[in-house]
Formats: C-alpha cells, sequence, structure tokens
C-alpha cells in the first residue's frame, strides 16, 4: 500500500515539474505563436516555421530528423532516455491563403514544442522517448499535402505508443471526433456540334455532368443516418459558349463519412452516378477516384488521461462522453495517425462561440491574451499527459488493447 502511495506522488511531482517547465518557456513560446501569426506561410512552404522551431528543439536538447520522409518541411525531434516507449506530440504550422493562420496552427506549433521540451525536462529519469513531430500542409496544399498520410503510408505510426496534439477552437475539449474523406472528379466527354443548326450530332457532355451531379445528391435519400454522411460537389467546367454543344464537362465531390467501409460503398456508388449519367447521355466519362483523410478512431484511455489533464487546470472541458457521443464535423489527416496508433486530439478555446473556423478573427484570437493563455494551458495539459505515459506504462497498454480490439 505504501509503495503505492510514493507511486502516485511521484506522478503528481512529476506533472507538477512538466507545468513549471512549460511556465519557463512562455516568453519564448509567446514569440514563435506571435511571430507565426505575423508570417503566414502556406502548406509545403512553411520553411522559416520550420527552421524556428527545428532550432528550438535542437538547442534544448533535441535530436531533430529534418526533411523527414523526404518532405522539405517535416521533421522529428527525439528526446531519448533510456529504452521504453515513444510518444509523440504533434506540430502543424501551415497557414490558409487570405486569412493567414485562420486555423490557429501556429498555436498548435507553439505548444507541441513546448510540451514536448517541458515533458523531457520533467521525465529525464523515466525511460522511453518523446517525439515532437512536424507535419506540414494539414491543410492539404502543396507536395507535402496531409503529411500525416503520408508518414502513415510509410508506417512511420506503427511504432509510435500513443500521439497527442490540439488544435484552436472557441470551446475546450478532448478526443473530438473526425469523418473520412475520399475526393471524386468526373469527365465528362462528348461532341461539339452548332447547338441550333446541327444539335443531332452533338454529344452534350455538360447534360451528362448535370445528370450525375443530380444522381448523386439523390443518394443522400436512401444515406445510413448512423453514418453522418456528407457529399458536397462543384461543376467545374461546363462548356466554352453556349452556341456549342459541350463536348466536355466536369465534376468534383467531396465524401466524407464516419464510417470507413460504408464510405468506400457510397463512394462506388457515385462513381455509377457518373457510368450511369454517362449511358444515359453518349458521353464518355473518366472518375479519378482518391482516400484524402481517414477518419478519426477514437482511443478512450488515451481520452479519459488528456481530459483529466485539462480539466485538473480548472478550464470548463467538454463531457468526454458527449463530445463521443456527438457528430464528427469536418475531416483532419490526424485521422490517418488514429487509424494507426493509439491517437487522440484535443481543442483550446481561443475565442468568443460564434468565432467561424478559417476565419481573419480566428487568426486575431490566436494572438489575444485569451488566445495565447488557452495555448499555455493546452501546452500544459500534452505535456502532463506525455509524462503521464511514461510513468505509468499501463496506459499505454491499456491503449494498446483498445486500439487493437477496436
Ligand atoms: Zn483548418
Ligand atoms: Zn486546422
Amino acid at each position: 500500500m505504501d509503495f503505492y502511495w510514493i507511486e502516485l506522488v511521484d506522478v503528481k511531482i512529476l506533472k507538477e515539474s512538466a507545468k513549471k517547465e512549460v511556465d519557463a518557456q512562455k516568453k519564448r513560446l509567446v514569440e514563435i505563436a506571435k511571430w507565426m501569426y505575423e508570417n503566414p506561410e502556406l502548406g509545403s512552404e512553411e520553411y522559416k516555421a520550420y527552421a524556428m522551431l527545428t532550432e528550438e528543439l535542437e538547442r534544448q536538447g533535441a535530436k531533430v530528423e529534418r526533411q523527414l520522409l523526404g518532405m522539405p518541411t517535416a521533421f522529428c525531434a527525439s528526446f531519448k532516455g533510456k529504452k521504453g516507449p515513444r510518444v509523440a506530440v504533434l506540430a502543424e504550422y501551415d497557414a490558409l491563403p487570405g486569412v493567414g493562420h485562420g486555423c490557429g496552427h501556429n498555436l498548435i506549433a507553439a505548444s507541441a514544442i513546448g510540451s514536448g521540451i517541458a515533458a523531457a525536462r520533467a521525465a529525464k529519469d523515466l525511460p522511453g522517448e518523446i517525439l515532437v513531430v512536424g507535419t506540414p500542409a494539414e491543410e492539404g496544399r502543396g507536395p507535402s499535402a496531409g503529411s500525416k498520410v503520408v508518414m502513415a503510408d510509410k508506417g512511420f505510426w506503427d511504432d509510435v505508443d500513443a500521439a497527442i496534439m490540439l488544435h484552436p477552437a472557441t470551446r475546450w475539449g478532448v478526443g473530438g471526433k473526425a469523418l473520412g474523406i475520399w475526393q471524386l472528379k468526373m469527365e465528362f466527354k462528348g461532341q461539339t456540334s452548332h447547338a441550333a443548326a446541327s444539335p443531332e450530332k452533338g454529344v452534350n457532355a455538360l447534360n451528362a455532368a448535370t445528370l450525375a451531379y443530380m444522381a448523386t445528391h439523390m443518394l443522400r435519400q436512401e444515406a445510413r443516418r448512423d453514418a453522418n454522411l456528407v457529399i458536397h460537389g462543384i461543376i467545374t467546367e461546363g462548356g466554352l459558349a453556349s452556341n456549342i454543344i459541350p463536348d466536355r464537362a466536369v465534376c468534383e465531390f467531396g465524401v466524407r463519412s464516419s464510417d470507413e467501409k460504408y464510405l468506400v460503398t457510397m463512394v462506388d456508388k457515385v462513381e455509377k452516378c457518373a457510368e450511369g449519367a454517362a449511358i444515359a447521355t453518349g458521353a464518355q466519362v473518366t472518375v479519378k477516384k482518391a482516400k484524402l483523410y481517414s477518419s478519426m478512431k477514437p482511443n478512450i484511455p488515451l481520452i479519459k488521461v488528456l481530459w483529466q489533464n485539462y480539466a485538473d487546470q480548472g478550464v470548463d472541458v467538454d463531457d468526454w462522453q458527449e463530445t463521443q457521443a456527438g457528430i464528427p464535423m469536418a475531416s483532419t489527416d490526424f485521422g490517418d495517425v488514429s487509424q494507426r496508433c493509439p491517437a487522440t486530439g484535443s481543442y483550446i478555446g481561443i475565442g468568443p462561440d460564434d468565432t467561424p473556423g478559417h476565419s481573419r478573427q480566428l487568426a486575431d484570437c490566436s494572438v489575444t491574451k485569451e488566445g495565447l493563455e488557452a495555448m499555455m494551458i493546452g501546452a500544459k495539459a500534452l505535456a502532463m499527459t506525455l509524462v503521464e505515459f511514461l510513468a505509468k506504462p499501463e496506459i499505454l497498454k491499456d491503449a494498446k488493447e483498445y486500439f487493437n480490439s477496436h
């Protein structure tokens, strides 16, 4: 009994020390978050943020692998103790066109390096390895688009015991869900002809695209209601002049669902809509389809630990069971990480509830007193959680079991 008590106290002390180590870096973390806000870089071009983050990690004693897996702005920084579990915190640092850090990735970057460095200092006597992984182009732009998927495909996450991160939002929560997403591009080929003088000689590719567009939307009626199906599409090309029957038309669709298998079924159905429209009009169609991001696979043992480390700091964090019961809204390449190793995300409240995502307003929230304070609380929650993982390996064992059985 005594031994157990001592062990508990030790973890508590370690976590307190992780928090202090985050506080000790406050000036630098705020500087980094503000600098990135002032100097936003688009996905796959985050060279300055990449240099700043890797240099800071190296200065703090991490061994940094640059250009991870051939991606020019990806990195993996490692703080390694005696042989033990490998736990990771993920950084994102890409901005958006027109709205700068309108997704708040400047706070993800600052909190990731702050928590990694703090946890490494606090847990320096524990066996194990703490990784800070730099994952560029989350918003899907350029050659490193969806870099976490590239890493997943190359097996990078397969020997990671737990991966965590945070994302700015307008509320506090842990274990947010995400939809898997596929993209489809339908290219219809017909025959041009004079639209009035010789319409019978034409094959109208726009009619084919319109039929495919309508048929795809009609799929909604029969959609499984528990699978959170979302279909959104546009017609990107539909002819050059109204007196010519168009010989080329193009549609693009995004198909999303929380159920990976059902998503494949629905993508096949959308493809059939294109084929049917081609048959009906006599046009030819080529469908290009690609999986973008996987849905988020929740890991309850990790969620509970991270949630507690937010709650213990007195923030009003959403009940994690309610979050799990809620509807997933968007998609992220972090979903692919969660399909490969135990992983959970969290969100931090940086501004008023009515602030839209991907907006100039959200970017501005990231550098207010409230936003920067939220970043510090988030960094502490992540740091405490990393330390707790190394101090109590049974959590990682539970997480692995949960991962394998769900
Ligand atoms: Zn975003
Ligand atoms: Zn984002």
